[in-house]
């Protein structure tokens, strides 16, 4: 009987030391972590991040950030997106894609490199099955700009496009020259269809005609420079497994 109750007082007084101590100060840490992801995203100007586990990322990132940063020939970039994140993002995009491919037959994946590489092979390896892939260079970037004059390299050939459903892996869509004119290129030699898988899209209208449909994984609302995940500023950072931006 006596122990009894000695074990009810302590279970109460735990109870409300729980009530006193521990739900004020975990809804304190929530709500700090609450204003943290608003400053960021308003610091950062991002689209609305309203899935819990995006703004929890980002949140992260930025508390992992603080001495992170990194300097590419003497310009600063801190974190941005971190890789799980990415993860995310690419695992959903191929479900879309491969939705959208239900009835296809015999669809042609065509990377385009280099920025497209690491992307690509996240991609690639979430799809079921075996798929053909090929890999072209369009390249229209110098330093932080687009250059507005695109070179080719391609092994495309009219036989590979031909009367096929093209998936375009891509890693960002800017301006979108480069892609109108690779889209272009391939409507040219006969593709039947062209889908635009992208890691990155710019928060503008894109138009590639009714043949095309364009898929970002992600979209940045404004147009500061991004690097890593296979992206580069002047041929460096490409390795960077997170996404960093340049503010
Ligand atoms: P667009 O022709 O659409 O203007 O440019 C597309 C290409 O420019 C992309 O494939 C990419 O190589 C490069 N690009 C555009 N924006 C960025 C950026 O923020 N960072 C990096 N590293 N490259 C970019
Ligand atoms: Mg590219």
């Amino acid at each position: 009987m006596h122990s009894k109750s000695k074990r009810s007082n302590f279970a109460s007084s735990t109870n409300e030391r729980l009530d006193k101590v521990m739900v004020p100060w975990m809804s304190g840490l929530v709500s700090g972590l609450q204003n943290r992801v608003q400053q960021f995203e308003s610091a950062r100007n991002l689209s609305k991040t309203s899935d819990i586990l995006e703004s929890f990322f980002i949140c992260m990132t930025r508390i992992y950030s603080m001495n992170k940063e990194v300097y590419i020939k003497g310009k600063k970039f801190e974190p941005l997106f971190p890789k799980e994140l990415l993860a995310e993002k690419i695992g959903k995009l191929a479900s879309i894609i491969e939705d959208e491919l239900t009835n296809t037959k015999n669809p042609l994946y065509v990377v385009m490199l280099n920025g497209a590489f690491m992307f690509a092979a996240d991609f690639l390896r979430c799809l079921n099955g075996s798929v053909e892939t090929k890999f072209v260079r369009y390249t229209s970037y110098s330093g932080m700009s687009s250059s507005g004059s695109i070179n080719k390299d391609a092994q495309l050939k009219e036989v590979d496009v031909k009367g096929r459903v093209v998936v375009v892996l891509e890693d960002i869509v800017d301006t979108g020259g480069t892609m109108k004119a690779f889209v272009d290129d391939l409507l040219g030699m006969g593709a039947d269809r062209v889908l635009i898988a992208t890691m990155f899209a710019r928060d503008k209208s894109y138009s590639f005609g009714d043949k095309v449909s364009m898929h970002p994984a992600m979209v940045l609302k404004d147009d500061a420079f991004i690097v890593g995940f296979g992206l580069d500023y002047d041929g460096e950072g490409r390795n960077l497994p997170d996404i960093m931006v340049h503010l």
